[in-house]
């Protein structure tokens, strides 16, 4: 006899659901947490995130307002307010959170815990439970490059909690973390420096998109520099001096590092069990969340298959539909559409154009305006929107967006995609108007054909 049928470690996104569903399913369940209930998106993620970028859009909101014949008086903005009211905000949602596992009947263990087989956790108090099944969930964490004085630098972890905003920061990185970290900090009045070692930022998503968005971070006085690294970082008040690796120094009162994040795995009893790691240091999971340890499963950030709360959620719902709703379910990790909070934002879905074009001829669509609002209020940027279709079969296979709305935007039309639609499926729907998105379905002409035929292919052309 077990104490447990499951029991679950890290109530993250893909923690909470798993426990929840499968106690709604009848399985005796417990979960372990030992940070705060809701994970990485709930407490320094995806949501103190957004409130932020919120926050950010005001300075633009402010300035945009005069071509609209308002006058805004003297703005002044209270970095202590913002996150005083973030936090009130988090305390609450950390509470539904642990409201709902514990209605559902979830025995909450507020400790750390780790594996000693594959049948038993051991919590930091030392106590033991033994369970049928053991689900880890414990997502994962920010990766620090190995340089000196790395340790006067933060990570987007402890962002949060900053006492103050300094003058001029500092972010390490390209990807979507520290693009969306320089919009916010820029807009709440710092002076940033976006630092990328490639060229490029957004690796991973539609170049053509990524390049019309850091065009407009530079626009909007967000610096980038490129093709450089952070040397070394020599510790002062107020300010840090950062060493690059092509010999510049850089002052700045804080430096974040947005260097990739790596699955939580450490210190978790995983050899005990005898469960396996992935090359990249992922637990290693077949498609139903199972390790190669019957008994063990792992779902979200730890199994790094796509690093996205509803991705996680997917996972843990899926999980316990298979195990104890004996209806065996695969998380679909196809065509799963994301937003970045980039100002402009991205709204994505499919295939890149490069991915597109590897697969076939591709008819490129392109659409580049300035949305209407920006009209009077006299800014320049522009609004980028793709839709890629495969030229034979006619299927939209990517749509990618930036600008204003962009994740909002990309729900919809990720319905779309991922139900097969055609371009022609897109032109027969009449258009919302006057919307930025009815460019969606009024591209009329394809600005470029990409790829290769399947006959140039298989010819090797
Ligand atoms: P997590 O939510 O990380 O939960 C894991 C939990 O396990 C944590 O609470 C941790 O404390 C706990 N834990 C770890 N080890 C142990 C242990 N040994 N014992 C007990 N507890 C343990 N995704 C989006 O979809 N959209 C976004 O806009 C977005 N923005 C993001 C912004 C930032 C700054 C970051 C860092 C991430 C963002 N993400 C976003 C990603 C998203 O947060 C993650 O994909 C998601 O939280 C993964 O869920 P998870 O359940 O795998 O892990």
């Amino acid at each position: 006899m077990f104490d447990y049928d499951l029991f679950v470690i890290g109530a993250g996104s893909g923690g909470v659901r798993a426990a929840r569903i499968s106690a709604q399913l009848g399985a005796k369940v417990a979960i372990a947490e030992e940070f705060r209930f809701g994970g990485t998106c709930v407490i320094r993620g995806c949501v103190p995130k957004k409130l932020l970028v919120y926050a950010s859009k005001f300075s633009t909101a402010f300035a945009d307002a005069k071509g609209f014949g308002w006058t805004v008086g003297e703005s002044a903005f209270d970095w202590r307010a913002l996150i005083a009211a973030k936090d009130a905000e988090i305390d609450r949602l950390e509470g539904i959170y642990r409201t709902n596992l514990e209605r559902a009947g979830v025995a909450i263990h507020a400790q750390r815990a780790r594996l000693t087989d594959s049948h038993t956790v051991e919590l930091a108090d030392g106590t033991r439970f033994t369970a049928k099944h053991i689900l880890i969930a414990t997502g994962g964490r920010p990766f620090l490059p190995d340089i000196p004085g790395v340790e006067h630098g933060i990570t987007s972890n402890e962002i949060f909690d900053l006492k103050q905003l300094p003058e001029r920061v500092l972010l390490v990185g390209g990807g979507y973390i520290a693009c969306e970290f320089a919009g916010i900090l820029n807009g709440l009045g710092a002076k940033v420096t976006l630092l990328n070692r490639r060229p490029a930022i957004l690796r991973g998503f539609d170049e053509e998109i990524a390049t019309h968005v850091l065009d407009a971070l530079k626009a909007r006085g967000i610096d980038f520099i490129g093709n450089t690294e952070v040397a070394r970082i020599e510790g002062g008040t107020p300010e840090h001096t950062v060493h690059l690796s092509d010999g510049q120094t850089l002052q700045a009162g804080l430096v974040v590092f947005a260097t990739g994040r790596v699955p939580n795995t450490g210190g978790l009893g995983l050899d005990a069990a005898g469960v396996r790691l992935a090359a990249g240091g992922a637990i290693a999971v077949d498609a139903y969340s199972q390790t190669g340890v019957p008994s063990v499963y792992a779902v979200g950030d730890v199994t790094d298959r796509l690093q996205l709360t509803p991705v996680a959620i997917r996972e843990g719902q899926a999980f316990a539909e298979t195990v104890f709703g004996g209806r065996p379910t695969r998380a679909d990790h196809a065509t799963v559409a994301t937003a970045v909070f980039t100002q402009p934002e991205i709204g994505t879905v499919g295939l890149t154009e490069a991915e597109a074009a590897a697969q076939g001829e591709v008819e490129v669509y392109t659409a580049a305006f300035r949305p209407m609002d920006h009209i009077l209020a006299g800014r320049n940027e522009r609004m980028l929107m793709k839709l890629l279709v495969a030229r034979e079969a006619r299927t939209v296979l990517g749509c990618h967006i930036a600008g204003p709305n962009a994740g909002e935007m990309i729900q919809s039309v990720g319905i779309a995609v991922k139900m097969g639609a055609t371009k022609e499926d897109f032109d027969a729907t009449v258009a919302v108007h006057p919307t930025a998105a009815e460019e969606l379905v009024t591209m009329k002409t394809p600005t470029r054909i990409v790829g290769c035929s399947a006959v140039q292919a298989a010819a090797g052309g």
